[in-house]
């Protein structure tokens, strides 16, 4: 688990350090030689490139003091907004560069969001928590149409969509089946929770937690016995644990 969150993050380090060369460069270039006007130029560049270490420091700093001490610290809250919204995307790439698997990456990148989420311990009321599952997880051979409305499933048990809609019952939170990262952010916008616990493939996790960042978001990945994309699967007690621990109930088999 340590190493699956270390990777992201020595990569951002890694892209911070290239990002500085580039910068001592273009310092380097403004004090020597070079007209006037582009010497004006690389100054700009520099003070940007600049600034922006300055925040990807700051943000790489807050996400491991956090993860550390194990609570929210709202000095960094800004900087790891935007490292996350804005410097991974950065960091993904970099990271195929260096040959390392998108996968693995992306299922880093969750591993953090997930203890990020976790350090805010945050609660909200059940009305306000949404389950966002995935197409996939139905049955492949289901003729009821379930991502308009979860409702129009027969619990006939063939899919763990069953289990989830009874889970939404049993502990009064919201449900939403849907095909995709655009739909999945329109019904975030129209449900409007204050917590979401996402189930999907680590592409779909990643775009959609950084979509929602700061809103509370818990990647849950599903597995695919069959492949991607069809009859998938999910650990319901991971499920189970993140909506409870979103209501602040107790857990009894401890964290997720
Ligand atoms: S549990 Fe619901 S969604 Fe799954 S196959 Fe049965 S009726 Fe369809």
């Amino acid at each position: 688990m340590l190493a699956r969150k270390r990777l992201i993050l020595g990569i951002a380090l890694s892209l911070i350090l290239i990002l500085s060369g580039i910068t001592a460069g273009l310092w380097y270039l403004f004090f020597h030689g070079l007209s006037p006007l582009s010497r004006l130029v690389l100054l700009g560049l520099g003070v940007l490139f600049a600034f922006f270490i300055l925040i990807a420091l700051l943000g790489l700093a807050g996400v491991v003091l956090i993860i550390l001490r194990h609570r929210p610290l709202p000095f960094f809250e800004r900087p790891v907004r935007i490292l996350i919204t804005r410097l991974l995307p950065l960091v993904m790439y970099l990271g195929r560069i260096f040959n390392v698997a998108k996968e693995k990456l992306e299922r880093s990148f969750i591993e953090i969001n997930n203890t990020l989420v976790r350090t805010r311990a945050v609660t909200v009321p059940p009305s306000r928590l949404l389950i966002l599952a995935p197409h996939c997880l139905q049955y492949s051979g289901c003729p009821h149409k379930i991502t308009v409305k979860v409702d129009n499933c027969r619990l006939c048990g063939r899919c763990q969509i069953k289990d989830l809609l009874l889970l939404a019952r049993e502990l009064g939170v919201q449900l939403a089946v849907v095909t995709g990262g655009t739909l999945a952010r329109k019904r975030v916008a129209e449900l409007r929770p204050k917590a979401v616990v996402a189930v999907a493939c680590e592409r779909d996790l990643t775009s959609g937690l950084q979509d929602v960042y700061p809103l509370p978001a818990v990647g849950i990945l599903n597995d695919r016995p069959h492949g991607p994309c069809v009859d998938t699967r999910v650990d319901m007690e991971r499920v189970r644990q993140a909506v409870l621990d979103f209501l602040g109930r107790p857990d009894p088999k401890g964290a997720l």
